[in-house]
């Protein structure tokens, strides 16, 4: 009896332990199982703003599509990418992109239904999945609603930001059967709203595909163009408003594209800066340039500076002063001869890098001008830091002056801004007398337009020379 109890009462204390045991490891379990349910979730959505990342995107298209095609109903899908977002994160921060995201964000959630989806797929794509599209309809007023809640200003730090929106619509089962076509032809779509001026939707249809096959056609003759040296440079005169001199020229790129056909630098440097055919052609620009500009002062013409643009592209390149140090020493031309043309949003871009490689230039005794002056994002406390000899004051100003009292003063702030900072003001686009002596009348230094000469020939810029300053006088 009492060793029975004894066995009892260890029996007891045993079942008690592993009871302990077990309960321990019990609430173990459910603490793993929570933390992996946690990270389960945590891990399909978005840090920054909440919604669901590019991983649910798949499996919610995938079994949307299933139980439509059970149905027989149509789903939509819009993509949406922010226009010009890259530039408000490198000009603004990285910060205020991130918040301007997150607002993005908030807005997207109020223009959809409760049925639909929407994931951040990365940077500043979004996705809207529409399970029960009525029809194409209802899609296009849900885009149209999307791209003007957008375009409304965002406030930020007490200052109101701008940023707008481009949407591509496909839609199952007519664009697309499964998951992978759909967002190929929405994507096709939303880059055709980028080329329709940005800030609209599109719908997916047949001639996009016509006009992707176009762009690859396009990037392989470019290709060859680059190969075979297609291209050939004119120039068009620069001014001294006082003295009417010609001071200089710029250089601009043409592509003779057989035949008869010269294609303007408009509709192929965005697609030679997205392939980087920009850096050999860049350089064969420049190179081109300082050759001929040499080759003038050697036949016995004044000193003129030459101006050639560089692209954002070439400006990202490492050897970008090796390459410039190389072609002055190879062509002889002297650096004070040269100026490099960069717009606001590359120098921008990376302010830090830009100054070290300003300064680099300026040590050289290359100048630097902004071009377009005015049309992007840019700190006014940037032009006192950068080593920048001239603003170029953009064309879409002082076409304006003599209709438009913004524009006027617009050119006329700028001038003045400019001088106080010891700049020198080129006026781009003049083409009337009127206009003329509006640019004359705010002191702007330089001048350049149809006015003067459209950009010309090397023969008839020669000629040009001649009759401005006829050799041996
Ligand atoms: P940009 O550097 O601002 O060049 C001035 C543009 O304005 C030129 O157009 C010129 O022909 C045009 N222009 C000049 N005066 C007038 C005028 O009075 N009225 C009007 N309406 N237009 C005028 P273009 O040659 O078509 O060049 C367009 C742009 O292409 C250039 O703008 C520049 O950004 C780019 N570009 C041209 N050549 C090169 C190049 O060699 N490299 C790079 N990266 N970009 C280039
Ligand atoms: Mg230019
Ligand atoms: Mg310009």
């Amino acid at each position: 009896m009492f060793r029975s109890n004894k066995w009892r009462q260890s029996s007891f204390a045993a079942l008690q332990r592993v009871s302990r045991r077990l309960q321990s490891r019990i609430a173990e379990l459910e603490k793993e199982n929570s933390e992996l349910k946690e990270r389960a979730v945590g891990s399909c959505t978005d840090p920054l703003t909440g919604l669901f990342d590019r991983r649910v995107l798949h499996d919610v298209l995938q079994q949307t599509l299933e139980t439509a095609q059970n149905y027989q109903g149509m789903v939509a899908v819009l993509l949406l990418d922010l226009d010009r977002f890259k530039l408000i994160n490198e000009t603004l921060g990285h910060k205020t992109g991130d918040r301007l995201l997150v607002a993005v964000a908030r807005r997207l959630i109020e223009c959809i239904g409760q049925q639909d989806t929407l994931c951040r797929l990365g940077g500043d794509e979004f996705l809207v999945i529409l399970p029960n599209t009525q029809n194409i309809d209802d899609a296009s007023a849900l885009a149209r609603m999307i791209v003007d809640e957008l375009a409304q200003p965002y406030c930020m730090d007490g200052f109101e930001l701008f940023v707008t929106a481009s949407v591509g619509i496909s839609v199952f089962p007519s664009d697309g059967e499964d998951a992978e076509v759909l967002l190929k032809n929405a994507e096709s779509a939303m880059y055709r709203a980028k080329d329709h001026g940005k800030n609209n939707f599109q719908l997916y249809n047949e001639t996009i595909n016509a006009n992707l096959i176009w762009r690859l056609a396009m990037e392989n003759r470019l290709r060859r163009a680059v190969e075979n040296e297609e291209f050939f440079l004119v120039y068009q005169p620069q001014v001294d408003v006082k003295t009417a001199q010609i001071v200089g020229m710029e250089a601009l790129v043409r592509w003779h594209n057989g035949e008869d056909s010269i294609v303007s630098p408009a509709d192929f440097i965005p697609l030679a800066e997205e392939t980087g055919l920009i850096v050999p052609l860049g350089e064969w620009v420049l190179r081109t340039a300082c050759q001929q500009n040499k080759a003038w002062q050697q036949a016995g013409f004044p000193s003129l500076r030459i101006s050639v643009n560089l692209s954002a592209r070439q400006f990202q390149e490492a050897d970008l002063l090796v390459t410039i140090r190389s072609v002055l020493q190879d062509t002889g031309l002297a650096a004070s001869s040269l100026t490099i043309e960069l717009t606001e949003s590359i120098i921008m871009a990376n302010p830090a890098q830009t100054i070290a490689i300003l300064n680099e230039l300026k040590a050289m005794g290359v100048q630097v001008s902004i071009d377009d002056f005015g049309t992007g994002y840019s700190s006014l406390a940037y032009l006192k830091r950068f080593p920048i000899d001239t603003l170029k004051i953009d064309k879409s100003f002082v076409n304006g002056v003599t209709e438009d009292a913004g524009d006027a003063a617009i050119v006329t702030a700028v001038a003045q801004m400019a001088h106080s900072l010891t700049l020198k003001v080129v006026a781009e686009g003049v083409e009337l007398a009127e206009q003329l002596a509006f640019i004359q009348s705010c002191c702007c230094d330089v001048y350049q337009g149809y006015y003067y000469s459209k950009p010309l020939t090397t023969k008839s810029f020669t000629e040009l020379l001649e009759k401005n300053f006829p050799i041996g006088t």
